[in-house]
């Protein structure tokens, strides 16, 4: 494994900024947790890890940071709990185990060195964790597609399994309701309104 601090400075690379937040060293000890309990000595070398990151924020890039996870390689999943937890998955063996933040743990101040602060903290203080059963849908997998489909409503394509079947037509999650944008009205020739 690489040192706490290799890994702080991989997490702030996708974090960005200067200075490394609270949020930041938390999800970093949270991931190398997540990665000792999974006997993962090279994570970010480890082509069958699959995260599950249940926030949005600073831990969300410091679980990336460590093992080497993103979206784009579909190693990295976003689940919108807004909870301070993420749940470490090898494909090779079904073996999962959810790693979560208590929540008795005191709010790191933004004056505070974060790194400093939260070395008086032992894992067991800072984190709970439990193993765990993840099914992953097939569409879910890294890989090459597993199915195309054309919106029958805007003709885009939706890959993955993303589609909706709504009353016999297959429909974009946009199309089927739902959208989080609204298009605006007034565009002509492919000129902006806004
Ligand atoms: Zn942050
Ligand atoms: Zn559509």
């Amino acid at each position: 494994m690489l040192s706490f601090t290799e890994d702080l400075e991989a997490a702030r690379r996708v974090h960005g900024g200067r200075h490394y937040c609270h949020g930041l060293v938390l999800g970093v000890r949270l991931a190398r947790v997540g990665c000792r309990l999974l006997g993962l000595e090279d994570p970010a070398h480890y082509r069958d890890l699959m995260v599950y990151a249940e926030t949005d924020r600073c831990a969300a890039d410091a679980v990336s940071g460590v093992t080497g996870a993103t979206l784009g390689r579909r190693r990295l999943k976003w689940v919108d709990y807004g909870k301070f937890a993420a749940t470490f998955l090898d494909l090779a063996t079904g073996r999962a185990v959810r790693v979560w933040a208590r929540s008795d743990v005191p709010h790191g101040r933004p004056e505070q060195d974060a790194v400093e602060m939260w070395a008086g903290f032992t894992d067991d203080e800072l984190f709970g964790w439990d193993w765990v059963e993840v099914e992953v849908p097939v569409c879910d997998l890294p890989g090459r597609p597993r199915c195309r489909v054309r919106c029958e409503a805007c003709g885009e394509e939706v890959r993955d399994g993303r589609h909706r079947r709504v009353e016999g037509r297959n429909l974009c999650r946009a199309c089927a309701g739902g959208a989080y944008y609204s298009v605006k009205r007034l565009q002509r020739d492919g000129a902006s309104a806004a």
